[in-house]
């Protein structure tokens, strides 16, 4: 029974707040304490996140703040999770919040980082001036980050395992000396960027938020010298050289090969360091990553947009490519495509007088609610088999005559949250062939999957990265995972 309860500091793990109260109890075994904090007294506590706890503990939690809001500031979810597809992330923050121990393959996921709980001198000795105590903060163990964003001294690694060992509860206060060896950070790059993640991994995160990380880090190449004036082609090489140079004061840089950065730009990497990089090149700030939302229209439309503004003033297409720095045959293309015909005139209507004009705005408004429900059923509720979503798809589904879509401006935002990738819709149809074999008690294999579903072995191993995103953690993207790699 849990007598008096430390309230959590800000930023301070939950680890942090039972190893305090570990310390205050009097309690001399770890056994003791274990059986009043953790539902399976046997169990390792969980460092990062929450694990699985009694009810005692996430009472005395919860009295302080919703679990929801202990998951979102004292665990690393943010930093784990914060950029992943929305289902996922909501799916994961929900399982935490209900503690459904994740704990093993979350903290695996760290692992690659550092194995042990890290300090930052300055912040120690400041805790214990002002507080009296110093304690786990969340910040010092983001992956990624070398230095305190606030005192930009290197942070220190404890003794403190984070993944292995026997299980303890070990408190900063026991683990931090007071005479710490403290490092300044002479790199302004490193002391930018690292208080750049900090603001973002501190922010709040919006679970209602569909719209995929990529998506907003590709709008935000448009207007820039790495993408061709409609916005169709990228200059990755361009891109990489640049992001080298930029990044040149980091003493190691994630990011520093072209296929690096296109993981990032095509989703298949959603790590919270390797984002806000991305994001800090391209000179989006911390608050518009933290709440990212896609621009009303893409380039591509601003260009065609501009292509009929000069048309009708008048003006050819090759003076249209001039300004609109062009080649002339996209300008052709964009014309084409509209039904202008080169010589200027326009595609003679067959009603008379011409047809009238569509009230866009109202079909728009109207359409929304069936285009929300027909992409819904073209994902699939994992009953029946997913159909990769994409504006000429939902147009065929809704019978739409084709280019609709680009007239109806928030139907046509609702279609692209959802389009995926080749590689994304070959995962959500492994995803599904999986399921249905669980669900019917038949052992998993290669050829009934190829069979079901009609994938090419290539493209199977080249849809794992998304299949981890989509996957239950229940182990499920493990064994698919092994499937793959032939050790099934
Ligand atoms: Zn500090």
């Amino acid at each position: 029974m849990i007598a008096v309860f430390p309230e959590p500091y800000p930023d301070e793990l939950v680890y942090s707040v039972f190893a305090r109260y570990f310390a205050m109890s009097g309690y001399r075994l770890y056994r003791s304490v274990a059986e009043d904090i953790l539902r399976d007294p046997h169990s390792h506590p969980d460092v990062l996140f929450l694990g699985r706890c009694s009810e005692d503990a996430a009472a005395r939690l919860a009295a302080y703040k919703p679990l929801g809001d202990v998951v979102m500031k004292h665990t690393m979810f943010p930093c784990l999770a914060r950029f992943w597809l929305s289902e996922r992330r909501r799916r994961t923050f929900e399982a935490i919040t209900r503690m459904e121990g994740m704990l093993l393959r979350m903290a695996r996921s760290y692992a690659a980082h550092t194995n042990v709980l890290r300090y930052c001198p300055l912040c120690a000795e400041e805790d214990r001036r002002e507080l009296g105590e110093t304690f786990w903060h969340r910040v010092h163990q983001i992956g990624g980050i070398a230095i305190c964003p606030k005192h930009v001294c290197r942070l220190v690694e404890s003794d403190a395992l984070i993944s292995a060992g026997s299980p303890r509860f070990v408190s900063a206060e026991e683990q931090v000396p007071d005479d710490s060896p403290v490092a300044m950070c002479q790199s302004e790059t490193e002391v930018r960027l690292a208080r750049y993640i900090a603001e973002v991994f501190d922010s709040d995160i919006d679970l209602d938020n569909a719209v995929p990380v990529r998506k907003f880090l590709v709008s935000r190449l448009e207007g820039t010298e790495y993408l061709s004036a409609r916005g169709q082609q990228r200059d990755m090489v361009k891109l990489t050289r640049d992001f080298d140079e930029f990044y040149a004061g980091l003493d190691s840089n994630p990011l520093s090969e072209l296929w690096q950065l296109e993981k990032v730009l095509t989703g298949a990497s959603t790590d919270l360091v390797e984002v806000c990089m991305t994001a800090m090149f391209l000179r989006v700030t911390p608050e518009e990553l933290a709440n990212i939302h896609l621009p009303d229209k893409t380039q591509a439309e601003r260009f065609d947009e501009a292509v009929f503004r000069l048309k009708g003033e008048g003006k050819g297409p090759t003076e249209i490519s001039r300004r609109l720095g062009a080649s002339v045959a996209t300008v052709r293309t964009v014309l084409r495509k509209d039904g202008i015909e080169m010589g200027g005139r326009k595609k003679r209507s067959n009603c008379k007088g011409g047809a009238k004009p569509k009230d866009w705005e109202q079909i728009d408004r109207e359409m929304l609610p069936k285009v929300k429900k027909v992409v819904a059923e073209m994902k699939g509720d994992g009953s029946c088999r997913p159909k990769r979503v994409s504006i000429a798809a939902v147009e065929r589904a809704l019978g739409l005559a084709t280019r609709s879509l680009s007239h109806m401006s928030m139907c046509r935002r609702e279609v692209e949250k959802h389009t995926q990738t080749s590689e994304e819709y070959w995962a959500s149809e492994v995803l599904w062939a999986v399921r249905q074999m669980d669900e019917n008690t038949i052992p998993m294999r290669w050829t009934d999957i190829r069979r079901l579903i009609n994938i090419r072995r290539k493209d199977f191993i080249a849809c794992l990265p998304y299949l981890r995103e989509i996957s239950e953690n229940n182990g499920e993207y493990d064994r698919i995972a092994a499937l793959a790699h032939g050790t099934v």
